[in-house]
Protein backbone atom coordinates (compact mmCIF):
# COMPACT_ATOMS: atom_id res chain seq x y z
CA UNK A 1 0.00 0.00 0.00
CA UNK A 2 0.97 3.64 -0.50
CA UNK A 3 0.85 5.63 2.36
CA UNK A 4 -1.90 7.68 0.86
CA UNK A 5 -4.08 4.47 0.33
CA UNK A 6 -3.48 3.29 4.10
CA UNK A 7 -4.97 6.64 4.95
CA UNK A 8 -8.10 6.25 2.56
CA UNK A 9 -8.41 2.82 3.48
CA UNK A 10 -7.89 3.35 7.54
CA UNK A 11 -11.03 6.45 7.13
CA UNK A 12 -12.95 4.23 4.87
CA UNK A 13 -12.98 1.38 7.70
CA UNK A 14 -11.11 -0.83 4.83
CA UNK A 15 -7.94 -3.41 5.25
CA UNK A 16 -4.63 -1.37 5.83
CA UNK A 17 -1.20 -2.82 6.25
CA UNK A 18 -0.53 -0.65 9.13
CA UNK A 19 -2.03 1.96 10.88
CA UNK A 20 -1.51 5.04 9.80
CA UNK A 21 0.83 7.41 11.82
CA UNK A 22 0.49 11.38 11.40
CA UNK A 23 3.49 13.26 13.22
CA UNK A 24 2.90 16.39 13.95
CA UNK A 25 6.18 16.98 12.93
CA UNK A 26 5.69 20.93 11.07
CA UNK A 27 7.22 22.87 14.01
CA UNK A 28 10.29 21.00 13.62
CA UNK A 29 10.64 21.71 9.97
CA UNK A 30 11.89 24.85 9.81
CA UNK A 31 15.12 24.29 12.25
CA UNK A 32 16.02 21.13 9.73
CA UNK A 33 16.49 23.80 7.01
CA UNK A 34 18.11 26.46 8.98
CA UNK A 35 15.20 28.31 9.26
CA UNK A 36 13.09 30.33 11.89
CA UNK A 37 9.13 29.81 12.22
CA UNK A 38 8.50 33.49 11.21
CA UNK A 39 6.73 35.72 9.10
CA UNK A 40 9.26 35.45 6.20
CA UNK A 41 8.83 31.31 6.44
CA UNK A 42 5.42 31.79 5.98
CA UNK A 43 5.55 34.03 3.15
CA UNK A 44 8.34 31.89 1.33
CA UNK A 45 7.07 28.87 -0.51
CA UNK A 46 10.22 27.32 -1.51
CA UNK A 47 11.37 27.25 2.24
CA UNK A 48 7.84 25.57 3.58
CA UNK A 49 8.13 23.30 0.78
CA UNK A 50 11.63 22.40 1.75
CA UNK A 51 10.70 22.03 5.26
CA UNK A 52 8.14 20.04 4.83
CA UNK A 53 9.89 17.44 2.71
CA UNK A 54 12.75 17.08 4.96
CA UNK A 55 10.58 16.65 7.85
CA UNK A 56 8.55 14.24 5.70
CA UNK A 57 11.67 12.10 4.52
CA UNK A 58 13.28 12.69 8.24
CA UNK A 59 10.09 11.13 10.08
CA UNK A 60 8.30 8.79 7.65
CA UNK A 61 5.04 9.15 8.39
CA UNK A 62 1.85 8.99 6.63
CA UNK A 63 0.84 12.76 6.15
CA UNK A 64 2.05 16.00 5.28
CA UNK A 65 0.48 18.84 6.80
CA UNK A 66 0.65 22.27 5.74
CA UNK A 67 -0.22 24.89 8.39
CA UNK A 68 -3.13 27.69 7.23
CA UNK A 69 -4.09 29.07 10.10
CA UNK A 70 -1.56 32.13 9.86
CA UNK A 71 -2.58 33.01 6.63
CA UNK A 72 -6.24 33.07 7.39
CA UNK A 73 -6.08 35.16 10.61
CA UNK A 74 -4.33 37.78 8.47
CA UNK A 75 -7.05 37.39 5.81
CA UNK A 76 -9.84 38.30 8.60
CA UNK A 77 -7.53 41.14 9.77
CA UNK A 78 -6.78 40.02 12.88
CA UNK A 79 -3.82 42.31 14.67
CA UNK A 80 -1.34 39.23 14.70
CA UNK A 81 2.10 39.50 16.96
CA UNK A 82 4.81 37.65 15.10
CA UNK A 83 7.45 36.30 18.00
CA UNK A 84 11.24 35.59 16.71
CA UNK A 85 10.71 31.84 16.36
CA UNK A 86 6.93 30.65 16.71
CA UNK A 87 3.76 30.74 15.76
CA UNK A 88 1.85 34.03 15.44
CA UNK A 89 0.32 34.94 18.53
CA UNK A 90 -2.84 37.59 19.51
CA UNK A 91 -1.68 40.91 19.72
CA UNK A 92 -5.04 43.36 19.89
CA UNK A 93 -8.48 43.27 19.09
CA UNK A 94 -9.81 43.62 15.72
CA UNK A 95 -13.24 43.22 16.03
CA UNK A 96 -15.95 44.22 19.36
CA UNK A 97 -19.01 45.10 17.48
CA UNK A 98 -21.40 43.44 14.84
CA UNK A 99 -20.11 47.08 12.42
CA UNK A 100 -16.71 45.43 12.88
CA UNK A 101 -17.91 42.20 11.87
CA UNK A 102 -19.34 43.41 9.02
CA UNK A 103 -16.43 44.92 7.68
CA UNK A 104 -14.50 42.10 7.76
CA UNK A 105 -14.25 41.59 3.77
CA UNK A 106 -12.62 38.71 2.44
CA UNK A 107 -13.26 39.01 -1.13
CA UNK A 108 -9.56 39.39 -2.11
CA UNK A 109 -8.15 36.72 0.42
CA UNK A 110 -6.69 34.22 -2.55
CA UNK A 111 -4.50 37.58 -3.22
CA UNK A 112 -3.54 37.75 0.29
CA UNK A 113 0.39 37.17 0.27
CA UNK A 114 0.40 34.11 3.09
CA UNK A 115 -2.53 32.74 1.11
CA UNK A 116 -1.17 32.56 -2.07
CA UNK A 117 2.23 31.25 -0.59
CA UNK A 118 0.86 28.53 0.88
CA UNK A 119 -1.33 27.56 -2.13
CA UNK A 120 1.91 27.37 -4.04
CA UNK A 121 3.09 25.29 -1.71
CA UNK A 122 0.21 23.26 -1.84
CA UNK A 123 0.91 22.78 -5.49
CA UNK A 124 4.74 22.42 -5.10
CA UNK A 125 4.35 19.53 -2.67
CA UNK A 126 1.81 18.07 -5.01
CA UNK A 127 3.93 17.82 -7.84
CA UNK A 128 7.12 16.38 -5.70
CA UNK A 129 4.83 13.49 -3.95
CA UNK A 130 2.05 12.97 -6.32
CA UNK A 131 -0.57 10.74 -5.05
CA UNK A 132 1.40 8.70 -2.72
CA UNK A 133 1.08 10.86 0.11
CA UNK A 134 -1.59 12.59 1.96
CA UNK A 135 -1.80 16.07 1.84
CA UNK A 136 -3.44 17.85 4.86
CA UNK A 137 -4.43 21.27 4.88
CA UNK A 138 -4.66 22.37 8.60
CA UNK A 139 -6.06 25.48 10.09
CA UNK A 140 -8.42 26.73 12.93
CA UNK A 141 -12.04 26.12 14.26
CA UNK A 142 -14.27 29.31 14.01
CA UNK A 143 -13.49 29.93 18.04
CA UNK A 144 -9.89 29.67 17.89
CA UNK A 145 -10.39 32.43 14.95
CA UNK A 146 -12.82 34.13 17.32
CA UNK A 147 -10.42 34.94 19.86
CA UNK A 148 -7.62 36.32 17.48
CA UNK A 149 -10.33 38.91 16.43
CA UNK A 150 -12.12 39.59 19.80
CA UNK A 151 -9.38 38.58 22.25
CA UNK A 152 -9.81 35.28 24.57
CA UNK A 153 -11.49 37.43 27.62
CA UNK A 154 -13.97 39.07 25.44
CA UNK A 155 -14.62 36.39 23.53
CA UNK A 156 -15.93 34.59 26.60
CA UNK A 157 -17.56 37.05 27.87
CA UNK A 158 -19.93 37.32 25.20
CA UNK A 159 -20.64 34.17 24.91
CA UNK A 160 -22.81 35.34 28.07
CA UNK A 161 -23.44 38.61 27.20
CA UNK A 162 -24.01 39.16 23.31
CA UNK A 163 -24.16 35.97 22.17
CA UNK A 164 -25.33 37.57 18.95
CA UNK A 165 -21.84 38.59 18.14
CA UNK A 166 -20.54 35.55 18.47
CA UNK A 167 -23.04 33.97 16.10
CA UNK A 168 -21.79 36.88 13.64
CA UNK A 169 -18.46 36.51 13.83
CA UNK A 170 -18.39 32.85 13.79
CA UNK A 171 -20.28 32.50 10.81
CA UNK A 172 -18.24 35.13 8.79
CA UNK A 173 -15.15 32.83 9.69
CA UNK A 174 -16.56 29.54 8.50
CA UNK A 175 -17.76 31.41 5.25
CA UNK A 176 -14.38 32.59 4.66
CA UNK A 177 -12.75 28.77 5.54
CA UNK A 178 -15.46 27.49 2.93
CA UNK A 179 -14.34 30.39 0.66
CA UNK A 180 -10.71 29.10 0.84
CA UNK A 181 -11.32 25.26 0.39
CA UNK A 182 -11.29 24.78 -2.59
CA UNK A 183 -8.40 26.74 -4.07
CA UNK A 184 -6.73 24.50 -1.84
CA UNK A 185 -8.10 21.31 -3.14
CA UNK A 186 -7.71 22.30 -6.34
CA UNK A 187 -3.76 23.16 -5.41
CA UNK A 188 -3.83 19.69 -4.22
CA UNK A 189 -4.80 18.95 -0.53
CA UNK A 190 -6.32 15.41 -0.54
CA UNK A 191 -7.45 16.01 3.27
CA UNK A 192 -9.23 19.21 5.19
CA UNK A 193 -8.85 19.53 8.68
CA UNK A 194 -9.45 22.35 11.78
CA UNK A 195 -8.58 22.09 15.31
CA UNK A 196 -10.56 24.16 17.64
CA UNK A 197 -9.31 24.17 21.85
CA UNK A 198 -11.03 27.41 22.63
CA UNK A 199 -14.51 25.92 22.01
CA UNK A 200 -13.30 22.42 23.77
CA UNK A 201 -14.66 21.73 27.32
CA UNK A 202 -11.16 23.57 28.97
CA UNK A 203 -12.46 26.64 27.83
CA UNK A 204 -16.20 26.65 27.46
CA UNK A 205 -19.50 24.69 28.58
CA UNK A 206 -20.89 21.73 26.41
CA UNK A 207 -24.18 23.80 26.16
CA UNK A 208 -22.12 27.05 25.32
CA UNK A 209 -20.77 24.73 22.37
CA UNK A 210 -23.42 23.04 20.80
CA UNK A 211 -25.61 26.68 20.77
CA UNK A 212 -22.38 29.29 19.57
CA UNK A 213 -19.29 26.86 18.22
CA UNK A 214 -20.88 23.38 17.40
CA UNK A 215 -23.09 24.88 14.00
CA UNK A 216 -20.26 26.63 12.77
CA UNK A 217 -17.89 23.98 12.85
CA UNK A 218 -20.38 22.04 11.18
CA UNK A 219 -21.06 24.69 8.68
CA UNK A 220 -16.87 24.54 8.27
CA UNK A 221 -16.62 20.65 7.71
CA UNK A 222 -20.00 20.33 5.31
CA UNK A 223 -18.91 23.41 2.85
CA UNK A 224 -15.01 21.60 3.13
CA UNK A 225 -16.87 18.27 2.03
CA UNK A 226 -18.16 20.36 -0.72
CA UNK A 227 -14.85 20.16 -1.99
CA UNK A 228 -14.59 16.44 -2.31
CA UNK A 229 -11.67 16.22 0.13
CA UNK A 230 -11.43 14.32 3.14
CA UNK A 231 -12.01 16.01 6.41
CA UNK A 232 -10.98 15.80 9.77
CA UNK A 233 -11.95 18.02 13.11
CA UNK A 234 -10.01 18.13 16.17
CA UNK A 235 -12.08 19.23 19.35
CA UNK A 236 -8.78 20.08 21.12
CA UNK A 237 -9.08 19.55 25.01
CA UNK A 238 -11.05 17.34 27.74
CA UNK A 239 -13.44 16.22 24.77
CA UNK A 240 -15.28 13.89 26.81
CA UNK A 241 -18.05 16.01 27.62
CA UNK A 242 -18.81 17.05 24.30
CA UNK A 243 -17.99 13.54 22.68
CA UNK A 244 -21.80 12.92 21.79
CA UNK A 245 -22.05 16.03 19.97
CA UNK A 246 -18.52 15.96 17.80
CA UNK A 247 -19.78 13.70 15.35
CA UNK A 248 -22.33 16.27 14.71
CA UNK A 249 -19.94 18.26 12.74
CA UNK A 250 -19.68 15.12 9.88
CA UNK A 251 -16.04 14.65 10.05
CA UNK A 252 -14.82 11.64 8.33
CA UNK A 253 -11.94 12.08 11.23
CA UNK A 254 -12.03 12.99 14.62
CA UNK A 255 -8.81 13.42 15.94
CA UNK A 256 -9.15 13.64 20.33
CA UNK A 257 -6.25 15.01 22.45
CA UNK A 258 -4.63 12.42 24.59
CA UNK A 259 -7.28 12.95 27.45
CA UNK A 260 -9.21 10.74 24.85
CA UNK A 261 -8.71 6.85 25.42
CA UNK A 262 -8.21 6.10 21.70
CA UNK A 263 -9.65 2.33 21.94
CA UNK A 264 -12.79 4.18 23.54
CA UNK A 265 -13.22 7.08 20.75
CA UNK A 266 -13.04 4.08 18.25
CA UNK A 267 -15.52 2.21 20.00
CA UNK A 268 -17.68 4.68 19.98
CA UNK A 269 -17.43 5.89 16.78
CA UNK A 270 -16.99 2.38 14.73
CA UNK A 271 -17.99 2.67 11.40
CA UNK A 272 -19.15 6.25 11.79
CA UNK A 273 -16.31 8.08 11.55
CA UNK A 274 -12.03 7.26 11.60
CA UNK A 275 -10.71 8.67 15.49
CA UNK A 276 -7.02 9.60 15.57
CA UNK A 277 -4.84 10.61 18.68
CA UNK A 278 -3.52 8.00 21.33
CA UNK A 279 -0.20 9.68 21.71
CA UNK A 280 1.22 12.35 24.63
CA UNK A 281 2.47 15.02 23.43
CA UNK A 282 4.32 15.88 26.68
CA UNK A 283 4.72 13.20 28.59
CA UNK A 284 5.12 10.50 26.15
CA UNK A 285 7.20 12.68 23.27
CA UNK A 286 8.27 15.86 24.99
CA UNK A 287 9.52 14.09 28.04
CA UNK A 288 10.36 10.43 26.72
CA UNK A 289 12.83 8.35 24.75
CA UNK A 290 12.82 6.07 21.89
CA UNK A 291 12.61 2.79 24.55
CA UNK A 292 9.48 4.47 26.42
CA UNK A 293 8.06 5.71 23.35
CA UNK A 294 7.64 1.94 21.87
CA UNK A 295 5.97 0.59 24.67
CA UNK A 296 3.43 3.22 25.17
CA UNK A 297 2.87 2.67 21.32
CA UNK A 298 2.29 -0.94 21.87
CA UNK A 299 0.48 -0.73 24.94
CA UNK A 300 -2.38 1.78 22.62
CA UNK A 301 -1.91 -0.38 19.89
CA UNK A 302 -2.79 -3.26 22.56
CA UNK A 303 -5.99 -2.10 23.39
CA UNK A 304 -7.40 -1.23 20.14
CA UNK A 305 -10.42 -3.51 18.87
CA UNK A 306 -10.19 -2.75 15.26
CA UNK A 307 -6.78 -2.50 12.70
CA UNK A 308 -8.64 0.15 10.71
CA UNK A 309 -10.68 3.32 11.27
CA UNK A 310 -8.03 4.57 13.57
CA UNK A 311 -4.86 6.73 13.04
CA UNK A 312 -2.08 7.16 15.64
CA UNK A 313 -1.25 10.92 16.33
CA UNK A 314 0.11 13.14 18.58
CA UNK A 315 -2.62 14.54 21.16
CA UNK A 316 -2.40 18.24 19.68
CA UNK A 317 0.57 20.27 17.91
CA UNK A 318 3.90 19.53 19.35
CA UNK A 319 6.69 22.13 20.13
CA UNK A 320 9.32 22.42 18.58
CA UNK A 321 11.78 21.58 20.94
CA UNK A 322 10.72 17.44 20.82
CA UNK A 323 13.61 15.80 19.28
CA UNK A 324 13.08 14.28 15.74
CA UNK A 325 14.22 10.52 17.24
CA UNK A 326 11.21 10.79 19.27
CA UNK A 327 9.03 10.80 16.39
CA UNK A 328 10.66 8.36 14.53
CA UNK A 329 10.43 5.92 17.46
CA UNK A 330 6.67 6.72 17.65
CA UNK A 331 6.32 5.78 14.09
CA UNK A 332 8.53 2.57 13.98
CA UNK A 333 6.46 1.24 16.98
CA UNK A 334 3.17 1.84 15.35
CA UNK A 335 4.37 0.42 12.27
CA UNK A 336 5.88 -2.59 14.42
CA UNK A 337 2.78 -3.55 16.73
CA UNK A 338 -0.06 -2.39 14.37
CA UNK A 339 1.47 -5.19 12.28
CA UNK A 340 1.08 -7.62 14.37
CA UNK A 341 -2.49 -7.27 14.86
ZN1 LIG B 1 -4.99 20.35 20.13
Amino acid sequence: MTSKERVYAAIHFKKVDYIPVFGNKSPMGPALIGRKLDQNYFLDADAMTDSELAMFEAVDDDVICLNLAPATQDALGAHIHWPENDHPQFESASVATLEDVEKIDFSDALDNEFVRALLETTRKIKKAVGETVTLEVNSYGVFNFASRLLGFDPLMLATVRNKELVHKVCDKIADLQVYLAQPFVDAGADLLSIGDGTSSPSCISSKIYGELALPYLTKTIQGFKKTGAMTLYHPCGGEYPIIDQVGKTGADVLYFSELVDLDVAQKIFIRRHAVAGGVDPTNTLFLGNPESIDENIKQTIGKLKHKTGVIIQPGCGLSPNIPIENLQAMVKATRKYSALM
